[in-house]
């Protein structure tokens, strides 16, 4: 069997491994499909996530796969089951700097609990499709924070799997009028497809003026503030975060989502009289059934999320794939398993 380490900085390789064992608490789930995340492409560049001294991380946590293995004390699981996995609630946070990652033959999930960390998928669900649940999940929890509420008017910043995956949500709960901001005219274009009402190319148009037209303007306080309701950046721009408090509405609110690596300055003053709410969004502590559910309902909308798809062999160019704007959720498959 093989497993995808980082071993440093930038030096990602398939290495083999042996084939995991279950004890009494665990299953192990033969991987169908994992997605690539903007995380695992970050790992890469640090050199790995909480990685020993000479030794790897291994990476991969959007995965889904059928389980192979049932410890003696795990209930509700049984061979054949179809699961996507739910990263954060296992103890070694597959994928994120444990002992496990999904990019994999066979992952071991360790204290699995069927409905919490292994989330069982309709059988018309496709495993590209249920190894979408986790960003969904991210996604979903960042929609959920905004309290984005049908008749709202929205705009989401950056168009990649995350921000594309807000789109659908905000749409798929009746918030009509979402607008979607990027750099990358095929982004644009998948938010477009999405359900983005309207798009705005930040590198070419100005973002005031247009939003200004787009969702409409009034006087505040001595300025010119947009209509927008709620505002989620899941792109993590340097000029973001001023940008929305020089034009954000009394009361509106704003998300962060996106991971900021350095510190950003803002305008506290020019904050002050709008009352607006700043949050931010990490993770899903409550979503994934949510997302399991919706699965069915929505996997002609999903099938769109993906853009490339490659066998495991060839999984480092799908990381090469997935750091270009071109591409939106990169798909790696494993064996056999039908689109
Ligand atoms: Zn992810």
């Amino acid at each position: 069997m093989r497993v995808l380490n980082i071993h440093g900085v930038n030096d990602v390789r398939l290495d083999p491994k042996a084939a995991p064992v279950a004890g009494d608490a665990d299953v192990i789930v033969r991987i169908k499909a994992c997605g690539i995340c903007g995380s695992d492409l970050s790992y890469i560049k640090w050199g790995g996530i909480h990685r020993p001294e000479g030794g790897v991380t291994p990476i991969g946590h959007e995965a889904a796969g059928e389980v192979v293995a049932v410890g003696a004390n795990v209930k509700d699981a049984f061979i054949g089951q179809r699961v996507a996995i739910n990263p954060m609630n296992t103890p070694s946070n597959i994928g994120s700097g444990g002992t496990e990652g999904a990019f994999t033959d066979e992952v071991l999930v360790r204290d699995a609990r069927v409905g919490d960390s292994l989330l069982p998928i309709a059988d018309d669900v496709s495993f590209d499709i249920a190894a979408l649940t986790e960003p969904l999940a991210v996604a979903l929890h960042g929609v959920n924070r905004s309290q984005a509420k049908p008749g709202d008017k929205v705009v989401v910043f950056g168009c990649g799997p995350i921000g594309l995956a807000m789109v659908l949500w905000l749409v798929d709960r009746g918030v009509e009028d979402v607008i979607a901001v990027d750099l990358a005219p095929e982004r644009l274009e998948r938010a477009l497809a999405l359900g983005a009402k309207a798009v705005i190319n930040a590198g070419t148009e100005n973002l005031r003026e247009r939003l200004f037209a787009l969702h409409g303007h009034h006087h505040y306080f001595g300025r010119e503030v947009a209509d927008t309701d709620a505002y989620i950046d899941a792109a993590g721009g340097p000029n973001i975060l001023s940008d929305v408090i020089s034009f954000i509405r009394y009361q509106g609110r704003m998300v962060i989502t996106a991971a900021y690596m350095k510190p950003v300055s803002i305008h506290l003053g020019a904050m002050l009289t709008t009352e607006m709410q700043l949050t931010t969004a990490v993770g899903y502590p409550t979503e994934m059934p949510e997302v399991v559910a919706a699965l069915p309902r929505l996997q002609g909308k999903l099938a769109q999320l993906i853009s490339h798809r490659f066998g495991f062999d060839d999984v480092l160019e799908g990381f090469a794939v997935a750091a270009t704007p071109q591409s939106a959720k990169v798909m790696i498959r494993f064996g056999d398993a039908p689109a």
